[in-house]
């Protein structure tokens, strides 16, 4: 009997069967590597229910057109909260998760953080190598039929045939071919007998990819720490055994033992069974290093750039599970996927290499800090020069603040002379080694020390320049003048890589005899090479270091007093530690400070206190000589004095003045395109908007620019940049969002935010 619906009724109870549908839905959240902040939601059809897991990837309906496009899964909900009919995920495409639900949201973090989507951030974060199973294979492996599972006794079947299926019911896992006929003790023929009974079933599975072998190591004990040493370490453990998250910034000199005190740091955090990730620059990878945490821990994996695909899959496999203790890497092993992890470290913090320079633009340093956040535990920043960022943050949010103020066994820190080579007769004359640096670099030489020379270029020598025009020589797609490689014979663009047989006459006005100026190591190799004709000299820069290996091979012969002196840019400012050496000379420490960077400064300092790390480190004590043409700098001044804290405070004070890092935060917006006048208008008409939406905001956000970028023309594009800064991160956040949605740009322009940006070229 039917009767008239009321309006008061309430709705028809499901039927039984529509229940089941609505509760069976499975809804997957999936980002894609487009530059959309979108998450997006697909329904999961009933074959793939079980096997969908955040951290695959998946093949979904994307676009327009629908495309098959390669997706990640951030998340599985029985509901999406949408009520909009969704579209169904294809196919998945990883047995297993890539990355755990933490890693995931520390994506998510750094998608929010460096303005960038999650998609993109995922495609970054994953290696290649760990995308293809790089280094297995699929091979088919057997197991037995489901219905054998209750066991073989209603079965007659020949003996061999009966061992291989109490074999597979006993294995636990599938079992390869090789591997049931060794274990079954037979040949393959009952195995296909089997297979065509369908007592067993084919499966597919991935070979395990096989472990690097990294030679015979011998296990060394810990040293004795001294007193100082022993304080801080002792501090640390205090975060560590109260599984307390803090960032812990440790100024240390060089040479003060900051290494010894990571390592028992990290003894500690292993005994409990967890994971230590070291961060290093990819400069300080060297075997040194390696050797130093391999002798101490039975299981390191070391993550660095000329790892193959298959050897940094196999690596992220056995960090995965569990069987790795420490990790040591380069930035992005701070993706390291660690089970439970339980400290990061991160050595020489005030390196710029921390900083992605594509997108995403994350700094490494800002990304452990989330980690180490979410996870509880405590993070660990050390250098000899800590950035001014992560000293102010240490002191205005009352971070612990730790020191080492002295070299090992009463080692002094190194003595450093200033040399004025305003007047130096050699210097005037175009050579590169002043008088006082020639006689420090004799006597170093006549004493039987080795002597390492610094200097910041590459090449032979930086400008070719013509004498009537006036002009250096430039590449003809970027805005920088080519630079002389006397062993090649050609001029290189240090940016793109473009180069060129020399040029007989002036490209510009036809005049022959173009000349050399100034000078790079190739040059100085040359000068040292003539000035000691005895000394056995090793260049190291990216030229003489291109094979891999060499730079290895080049160390060991420095170390094993094959070499005199060794003359190289910062390859050889980092991280080196050996004895022998006794002079350190910094051939021209102005480089880098008359950039127009804001922080030329801070780097400047940091370079002289690294090279003079280099030296003093042995029982012989050690000097270093800097050349410099503006000798009463107050930066050099302080570095001559080992004067950390004084520069610090001096520039602190000085950035405040300007509202500049760290006491306000930057983003750059760097508009690029083929047409200089397209570029340039575009750049204008977004730089008012962002003014215009700027007003609306709650805090005050200033805008510099449009303007050209230093480096105006870059590998053939146009470069304009904008300025955003303010005192906090969010207003800038909020205002690259709101524009970013209303703008299109036209005629091949595009643009770029970084966040934070270090590099300002
Ligand atoms: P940093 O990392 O601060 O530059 P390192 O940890 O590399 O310093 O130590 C410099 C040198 O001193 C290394 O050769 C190291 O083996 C040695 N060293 C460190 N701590 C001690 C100690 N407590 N006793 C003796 N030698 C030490
Ligand atoms: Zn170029």
């Amino acid at each position: 009997m039917s009767r008239q619906p009321n309006l008061f009724d309430l709705p028809p109870e499901p039927t039984p069967w529509e229940r089941a549908a609505e509760e069976d839905r499975l809804v997957a959240a999936i980002v894609i590597n487009r530059p959309v902040d979108t998450v997006f939601h697909y329904l999961v059809p009933q074959e793939l229910r079980d096997l969908i897991q955040p951290g695959q990837r998946v093949r979904v309906p994307f676009g327009k057109g629908d495309q098959p496009t390669v997706g990640y899964c951030v998340d599985v909900t029985p509901t999406a909260p949408t009520s909009k009919r969704l579209k169904t995920v294809l196919e998945i495409l990883d047995r297993e998760p890539l990355l755990s639900r933490p890693m995931l949201e520390l994506t998510r973090w750094i998608g929010e953080r460096y303005l960038c989507s999650w998609g993109q951030v995922l495609e970054s974060v994953v290696p290649a190598g760990v995308k293809k199973q790089a280094g297995t294979r699929e091979i088919v492996c057997y197991e037995a039929a489901h219905e054998l599972q209750n066991g073989l006794d209603a079965l007659s079947l020949p003996a061999k045939q009966k061992r291989i299926l109490d074999v597979l019911l006993h294995a636990g896992e599938p079992l390869a071919v090789d591997e049931l006929s060794r274990r079954a003790d037979c040949g393959t023929g009952p195995i296909r007998t089997l297979r065509e009974k369908r007592l067993i079933i084919p499966v597919k599975r991935r070979t395990t990819p096989s472990a690097i072998d990294i030679g015979p190591v011998t296990i060394e004990t810990d040293l004795n720490l001294n007193a100082d040493q022993q304080h801080v370490l002792g501090e640390i453990l205090k975060l560590i055994r109260e599984g307390r998250h803090e960032t812990v910034l440790l100024h240390g000199v060089t040479g003060s033992g900051k290494t010894e005190v990571y390592i028992q740091a990290i003894r500690e955090v292993v005994s409990y069974g967890k994971q230590a990730i070291v961060l290093v620059p990819e400069i300080s990878l060297t075997p040194q290093t390696i050797r130093r945490f391999r002798s101490r821990f039975p299981s390191v994996a070391v993550l660095h750039s000329h790892l193959s695909d298959a050897e940094r899959h196999a690596q992220w496999q056995r960090i995965a599970e569990g069987e790795v203790q420490v990790i040591v890497g380069a930035r992005s092993a701070i993706f390291a996927p660690c089970p439970h992890l339980g400290l990061i470290i991160i050595d020489e913090e005030h390196e710029t290499t921390f900083k992605q320079q594509t997108s995403p633009r994350y700094h490494a340093r800002e990304v452990a800090r989330e980690r180490a956040r979410v996870e509880k535990i405590p993070l660990i920043l050390g250098s000899a020069t800590p950035t001014l960022e992560s000293l102010l943050r240490a002191r205005r949010k009352h971070e612990m603040l730790l020191s080492l103020p002295r070299r090992v066994e009463q080692r002094p820190l190194p003595p450093v002379v200033v040399v004025d080579t305003r007047n130096d007769p050699h210097v005037t004359r175009g050579e590169s080694i002043g008088r006082a640096m020639r006689v420090a670099i004799g006597a170093a030489l006549q004493d039987k020390g080795q002597v390492i020379l610094f200097l910041n270029l590459r090449g032979y020598s930086p400008v070719l320049w013509c004498g009537r025009c006036g002009k250096g020589i430039q590449c003809p797609d970027c805005d920088i003048t080519l630079t002389w490689h006397q062993d090649r014979k050609r001029a290189v663009c240090h940016s793109c890589d473009y180069e060129t047989a020399a040029p007989e006459v002036c490209p510009g006005c036809g005049m022959p005899g173009l000349k050399y100026l100034g000078t790079g190591t190739q040059r100085l190799e040359k000068e040292v090479e003539a000035k000691f004709p005895d000394a056995r000299v090793l260049r190291m820069d990216s030229d003489s270091m291109k094979k891999p290996g060499s730079h290895d091979k080049a160390l060991d012969a420095f170390r094993h007093g094959e070499i005199d002196i060794l003359l190289g840019t910062q390859m050889i400012a980092k991280g080196l530690d050996f004895p022998n050496v006794t002079l350190v000379g910094v051939i021209n420490a102005d480089t880098l400070l008359h950039q127009p960077d804001l922080r030329s400064a801070e780097r400047t300092f940091q370079l002289i206190a690294q090279v003079a790390g280099r030296t003093g480190r042995g029982k012989r004590g050690g000097r270093v000589l800097v050349q410099s043409a503006s000798p009463d700098e107050p930066v050099i001044q302080k570095a001559a004095k080992h004067d950390y804290l004084g520069f610090a405070n001096l520039e602190l004070q000085h950035r405040k003045d300007m509202l500049a890092p760290p006491f306000t935060h930057l983003a750059r917006i760097i508009f690029r395109g083929p047409e200089e006048s397209i570029v340039q208008a575009e750049a204008r008409r977004v730089a008012d908007l962002f003014k215009e939406r700027a007003k609306g905001l709650p805090e005050r956000v200033r805008i510099l620019g449009p303007a050209p970028a230093p480096i105006l023309k870059l590998k053939k594009h146009y470069r304009y940049h904008l300025q955003l800064s303010s005192e906090t991160l969010p207003p800038l956040q909020m205002l690259w969002r709101l524009v970013q949605k209303e703008v299109t740009l036209e005629g091949g322009v595009e643009f770029i935010i970084d966040v934070d940006p270090l590099d300002m070229r």
